[in-house]
């Protein structure tokens, strides 16, 4: 009677999802509906290769069968499981996973996203210093609940719900003065991403988070450093903070951390204690099926070095993009693999002709490109998106001058 997903007509998905659609999505007229390692297939069966990976979520790849099978396992084994109790496979877990966390980074709030870590980490903050401030960087994005939201940069989330949480500031990314001026002593806490994600790849200069640990410490302010899209080895370390040797107070986690399932966590430095019983909490934080599938992403990481194979990846993959010699590219920019193309123009005619080559690759900001693909993915995978996009710009360029040329024939 009910047929399952992937025997449904493209036409017939569509329909449906726009029927009930919520309207916040501006979709591409594709309908994905499996995957396995770095490629995706649509309801017609075409193939591509995937740099979208869900926002860097399928880190290991679509389907990985270790993740596959933990899930599986544990969906049979016990799934609800409140925090009023102990849990085998959440503890496990919390071991597993902070044995990779730099330094003293030990305690952990688990939850189910990246905007619920980010929110947890503005409330932990202000819990541990008394003080209520944040200050943010420009370009920043930490999630779209009310308080991350007050910390993320862009106008066009904030200014459809103003007013937001108070306390919140935005200071230039990258300026070292601006941030000190903008401290009081009712600053509880700065809250970054040391490569920003959304806001268009762009990385922190090493002197400028060194800067900000020391004015931190000096100050009495907590440094919370948003990992939801770096971390877990998308850039080359587990954790972004360690190419700049710094350890940041708070570690928020999302995206890759559950392999696929819903996945989020806070995790703070040992120094700064417990929390009261009560105080904040979720119904699904630390459930047995998401811990189970994100000790698996733990275990493969580990086991299979992905951090240092996207460190290797990443180089090449940077190197390439580099040497592609298209006027349309403004920069190449990226650590391990998160890379952003800026481009002189907007990405979107971009993005649609790589997906027409069999790439999926997503925005950041309007004229960025960004690819992230899965850390397993093969390096003749990464050869043939380089391929792609040296030739959808260079077909960009030709239809441009074409069109410049009978312009003037006209
Ligand atoms: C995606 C993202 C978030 C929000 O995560 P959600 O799971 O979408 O709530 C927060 N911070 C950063 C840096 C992100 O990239």
């Amino acid at each position: 009677m009910s047929a399952s997903a992937h025997l449904m007509l493209l036409e017939e998905i569509i329909a449906l999802e726009e029927r009930h659609t919520s309207g916040l999505n501006t979709k591409r007229p594709i309908a994905l509906v499996r995957g396995q390692g770095a490629v995706v297939w649509d309801a017609n069966g075409r193939a591509y290769i995937d740099c979208m990976t869900g926002h860097g979520v399928a880190a290991l790849g679509h389907c990985h069968p270790e993740v596959t099978a933990a899930i599986q396992v544990q969906a049979a084994t016990l799934v609800a499981c409140s925090e009023a109790v102990y849990n085998d496979q959440r503890a496990a877990l919390m071991e597993e996973l902070t044995h990779h966390t730099p330094g003293d980074l030990k305690r952990v709030f688990l939850c189910n996203s990246g905007a619920e870590a980010v929110e947890a980490a503005i409330k932990f903050a202000r819990f541990f210093t008394r003080r209520t401030e944040v200050i943010a960087a420009t370009r920043g994005f930490h999630g779209r609940t009310m308080g991350a939201l007050s910390a993320t940069w862009n106008a066009k989330y904030r200014d459809p719900f103003l007013p937001l949480v108070p306390g919140f500031r935005h200071v230039p990314f990258n300026n070292l003065a601006a941030l000190e001026e903008a401290l009081t002593d009712q600053t509880a806490a700065v809250l970054i991403e040391v490569i920003q994600g959304e806001g268009g790849v762009h990385l922190a200069e090493p002197g400028y988070v060194q800067g900000l640990r020391e004015l931190c410490t000096a100050r009495g302010v907590l440094l919370i450093v948003d990992e939801v899209q770096t971390g877990m080895g998308r850039t080359g370390r587990w954790f972004a903070c360690e190419h700049f040797g710094v350890l940041p107070d708070m570690l928020c986690l999302g995206k890759a951390l559950g392999g696929g399932v819903p996945m989020g966590a806070v995790i703070w430095r040992e120094a700064l204690g417990t929390l009261p019983p009560g105080i904040h909490g979720s119904t699904f934080g630390g459930n047995p099926l998401a811990c189970a599938a994100s000790r698996a992403v733990v275990r493969v990481m580990e086991r299979d070095g992905l951090p240092e194979r996207a460190a290797r990846l990443g180089e090449k993959l940077l190197a390439d993009l580099r040497a592609i010699r298209s006027p349309l590219i403004r920069e190449v920019r990226g650590r391990g693999l998160m890379v952003g193309v800026e481009l002189r123009r907007r990405a979107t005619p971009l993005l649609r002709a790589l997906m027409d080559r069999g790439v999926l690759a997503m925005p950041a900001g309007s004229t960025v490109v960004r690819l992230l693909p899965p850390l397993v993915i093969m390096e003749e995978q990464l050869d043939q998106v380089v391929q792609a996009m040296a030739q959808a710009l260079s077909d960009a360029t030709a239809a441009q001058n074409g069109s410049g040329a009978s312009e003037e024939e006209g």
